[in-house]
């Protein structure tokens, strides 16, 4: 049988939310899917927070920071990696890594990043948590939409949003420690030292978590990430996805009437049209209608329908964590089939793999210094009164390491005379740690000389000969 995913029982959700001004209000549910997303947010929150405290000794020339996006100096630290912008290669290929990541865990398990991980989640869940302590569960929240504002609601409306802006301030300043030294910050705001630039990216921060966690929520997962849209190219039928057995659970009726069609030796369905499975559901789904591609994939309508049917003393598992395919064959009464391993995710892990190796590879054959050479292009050559032929390069000597460097510059290839410009007698060349040097350098030759050059600097340790080539032209 053909399948056709819908998003759109969604987004109609959605949009009728919109119009009658109801949010999704999700309520609270218990259960070990549940128990495991809060241990993650638990997790991924102490990870955000506590990350840019940590230091790494890097030696006296370096920050101690262990993870920094040092804008102002180009660089990017991560414990031991240390990033140039002349590495970029190196993030680019971790940008690639991390999204064939993210569609092999879609292969096996649809939106499970979604579900668990993302930030959206983690932070509305969160916010959730907060509405939920001050205003009550789903029941008492749905009953404060349209009642006239009291004294009581007032306080609890103003606590939420304080508690939500104090979460939000403590998130958009926790995202600057990222870019600069973290105590040094912390010491800034407590003696009212920031710049204008860091208060304004604070508000920035604050102001998006606030919007996306606490107003947007379920929306962004919706309409506004493009991750639901990729799923029409990428939805898998083996995937381990969030889905209803409708097989078992249809002809939905009520617990009295299904416990006597059972009396009476008839077929009941085990869906008993609770409505727990929506009523848990961040995104307003009703999963019951089929998969759906805005579906996070958070398994909370699993936990709940599961303790439904632990007080109905029917089997767990009405809405499981199961393929598409299982569900037909089901259908057809045909036993389930597990195929996690199958070509696919095969071909996606080994991809993940060789990417990783290539990735290890070249971060490892880096190098700690390096030369570069640029051909003037306007003129790309001089013709001098005496008939002889100058070009001109200007040659960059990068060091990356935490000590000073001294080179000789020598050229080879064609029989021309090199100058330094500002160093007459090609005395060597210092590179201070973390630094690069730039020089402008000329070769002169006689007439009818062009070819190949050779910039060679040589450590005056020994320790490194880097070279790099270029031409020399007549005209
Ligand atoms: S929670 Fe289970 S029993 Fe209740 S409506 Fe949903 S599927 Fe049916
Ligand atoms: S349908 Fe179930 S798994 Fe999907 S988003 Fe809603 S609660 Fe989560």
């Amino acid at each position: 049988m053909a399948v056709t995913i819908e998003i759109d029982h969604a987004r109609t959700r959605a949009k009728a939310a919109a119009a009658t001004g109801q949010p999704v209000v999700p309520q609270a549910v218990k259960g070990p899917i549940r128990r495991l997303k809060w241990a993650i947010l638990l997790l991924t929150l102490s990870i955000n927070y506590v990350t840019p405290f940590l230091r790494w000794d890097r030696g006296a020339n370096a920050p101690d920071q262990a993870v920094l996006l040092d804008f102002a100096n180009g660089r990017l630290y991560a414990f031991f990696i240390e990033l140039w912008p002349q590495d970029l290669y190196l993030v680019t290929g971790l940008l690639v890594l991390a999204s064939t990541i993210l569609i092999l865990t879609n292969a096996l398990g649809g939106r499970l990043w979604c579900g668990f991980a993302c930030p959206q989640t983690v932070w509305t869940d969160l916010f959730l948590l907060v509405e939920r302590l001050i205003e009550g569960d789903r029941r008492q929240r749905l009953k404060n939409i349209g009642t006239p504002l009291t004294a009581k609601r007032v306080i609890e409306i103003a606590a939420k949003h304080a508690a939500w802006l104090l979460i939000s301030v403590a998130t958009g300043g926790t995202l600057i420690f990222y870019f600069t030294d973290a105590p040094d910050l912390l010491r800034g705001f407590a003696s009212g030292e920031i710049s204008a630039t860091v208060l304004t990216w604070i508000l920035v921060f604050t102001g998006t978590t606030y919007g996306l966690a606490g107003f947007a929520r379920e929306q962004v997962c919706t309409f506004m990430c493009p991750w639901p849209r990729l799923q029409g190219a990428i939805w898998d039928p083996e995937a381990y996805t969030v889905n209803y057995r409708d097989y078992r659970g249809e002809q939905r009726t009520s617990a009295k009437k299904a416990a006597e069609l059972r009396l009476q030796g008839k077929p009941a369905g085990d869906c008993v049209d609770c409505g727990q499975c929506v009523a848990v559901c961040p995104i307003g789904i009703d999963i019951r209608e089929g998969p759906n591609f805005a579906c996070i994939n958070c398994g909370l309508c699993v936990d709940a329908c599961d303790g439904v049917m632990a007080k109905l003393g029917r089997p767990r598992g009405l809405i499981d964590y199961e393929s598409w395919k299982n569900i037909e064959r089901g259908r057809r009464a045909e036993p389930a089939v597990n195929r996690l391993v199958r070509p696919k995710t095969i071909g996606l892990t080994a991809a993940c793999v060789a990417l990783a190796g290539v990735i290890t590879v070249a971060f490892g054959a880096r190098t700690t210094a390096s030369l570069s050479v640029q051909h003037d292009r306007d003129p790309v050559a001089v013709r001098l009164s005496n008939g002889s032929v100058r070009n001109a390069y200007t040659v960059k000597l990068l060091n990356k390491s935490a000590s000073p460097h001294r080179y000789t510059l020598s050229v080879g290839g064609v029989t021309a005379k090199m100058a330094i410009v500002g160093n007459d007698a090609l005395a060597p060349i210092e590179v201070a740690p973390d630094a690069s040097e730039s020089l402008r350098v000329t070769l002169t030759a006689p007439e009818h000389v062009q070819g190949d050059v050779v910039f060679t600097a040589r450590e005056e340790s020994g320790a490194a000969v880097l070279t790099a080539r270029d031409k020399f032209v007549e005209r």
